[in-house]
């Protein structure tokens, strides 16, 4: 089992959420909303290493958070792995785009600096936007578009960018969600839950919760759920390689 975005420190009890993990033994990237949330969120894994921590920085709290900017450069090293970033377009948060975006930049910029990562990227009624500034910055890595919500021109677009995509059951709750999965390249498809802040019929997911997408995504591709398992997990020891790989690159002077 796999879930490749969720939000550890945001759970209630994050302590029993692991010992889930342990017990179950999912692979799970947990990823930070604040860069100052990532030591702390790092420590929660407690040396499990089934369990990675990306250093991120949510776009909806870029205006609020912008004094933590510089802790990047200075956690980027201890970092395998990069997210959340990204953009949000939606209500409520398009009106800091300039921010965003500057936020955006700085943070493909010294991932870049420190030899590129692979990175869980929000682009949220911003998928262009994203794209543009992700095809700026190629050094930066390989990005996995999470919970994409985009067009079907901007979903080849970002194939063609040579993207990933992780994909939760909330996506695949809507028939857009489920025309994207159609269309993506099987080989570069992981699951995730986006818990707690994702949902199904408004219950919380936790990382187990990552077989319902392989069992939503079998649905969609006409395939047997086992078969999506086995493909999911090929996927995810390329990527888990292309991070090792990308983490062996000596930074740039
Ligand atoms: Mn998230």
């Amino acid at each position: 089992m796999i879930d490749f975005h969720c939000h550890l420190d945001l759970y209630d009890d994050p302590d029993a959420v692991v010992e889930q993990i342990r017990f179950s033994g999912a692979y799970v990237l947990s990823v930070t909303t604040t860069p100052k949330a990532f030591i702390g969120t790092k420590r929660l894994a407690k040396g499990n290493k089934r369990i990675q921590t990306a250093l991120g920085f949510h776009p909806q709290l870029a205006h609020e958070r912008q004094d933590e900017l510089h802790l990047i450069d200075h956690l980027m090293p201890d970092a395998r792995y990069v997210g959340e970033i990204g953009l949000d377009g939606s209500r409520g948060y398009r009106d800091h785009m300039a921010l965003q975006e500057k936020v955006f930049r700085y943070i493909l910029k010294a991932t870049a600096i420190s030899g590129g990562r692979v990175m869980s990227i929000h682009s949220r009624s911003a998928a262009t936007r994203s794209l543009d500034i992700l095809e700026e910055n190629p050094q930066a890595g390989v990005p996995v578009l999470h919970w994409f919500s985009g067009s079907r021109a901007e979903l080849m677009r970002a194939v063609e960018m040579g993207a990933w995509f992780s994909i939760g059951p909330a996506m695949m709750r809507s028939a857009k969600g489920r025309e994207l999965v159609a269309n993506m390249p099987r080989q570069r498809v992981l699951t995730e839950t986006d818990g707690p802040f994702a949902t199904v019929d408004g219950r919380v997911l936790f990382p187990d919760d990552a077989r319902l997408a392989v069992a939503e995504i079998a649905d969609v591709w006409g395939k047997d759920p086992a078969e999506v398992d086995r493909q999911v997990t090929v996927n995810f020891r390329s990527i888990c390689e292309i991070a090792e790989r990308f983490q062996r690159k000596p930074a740039l002077a």
